[in-house]
């Protein structure tokens, strides 16, 4: 028997909160976990760090050092020769990857502006406007989880 997909009324059902220290008695669609309180953006739990500081501004350098040293780096920016020094510390291995005057995206674009790499500025933007949009990628998984448990319920 084939049924629309369409349909989109889910029977509610008496469920427990699951949000740790919560346990609230709610009602929702089976598959609902939180009170409407807990299902707010701000109690998710985050499985990532920002993105956003990690790969735009920042590098990640695996080490082993045991002691803070310092290193000399090469500046990331396309066409600039600068070079910086940075102090690793111990278990620490996020490191900015450009050099202190190109730290700031503003200075990043004016200089690839000079060396007429409009492509690049391009690029960096567009890299810039999907790490602001991915933490709310987790959302999508869920509806879609959503509308599989829908057709199982009427199986
Ligand atoms: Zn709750
Ligand atoms: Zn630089």
């Amino acid at each position: 028997m084939q049924l629309p997909k369409s349909r989109r009324r889910q029977k509610l059902r008496e469920k427990k909160c699951q949000y740790p220290g919560c346990g609230k008695i709610f009602f929702g669609i089976h598959i609902s976990k939180y009170c409407p309180e807990h299902r707010q953006d701000r109690y998710r739990i985050r499985k990532r760090t920002k993105p956003e500081d990690v790969n735009i501004k920042n590098q990640t350098f695996k080490h082993n050092y045991t002691e803070v040293i310092t290193m000399v780096l090469n500046c990331a920016l396309e066409g600039c020769d600068n070079q910086f020094e940075v102090k690793i510390y111990p278990r620490q291995y996020i490191y900015p990857k450009y050099c202190p005057e190109h730290r700031n995206e503003y200075k990043r674009i004016r200089h690839l502006r000079q060396i007429g790499r409009e492509d690049l500025i391009e690029q960096m933007m567009k890299e810039s406007e999907m790490m602001e949009l991915d933490p709310n990628s987790g959302r999508e998984t869920e509806a879609e989880t959503d509308e599989v448990q829908a057709i199982d319920d009427v199986a």
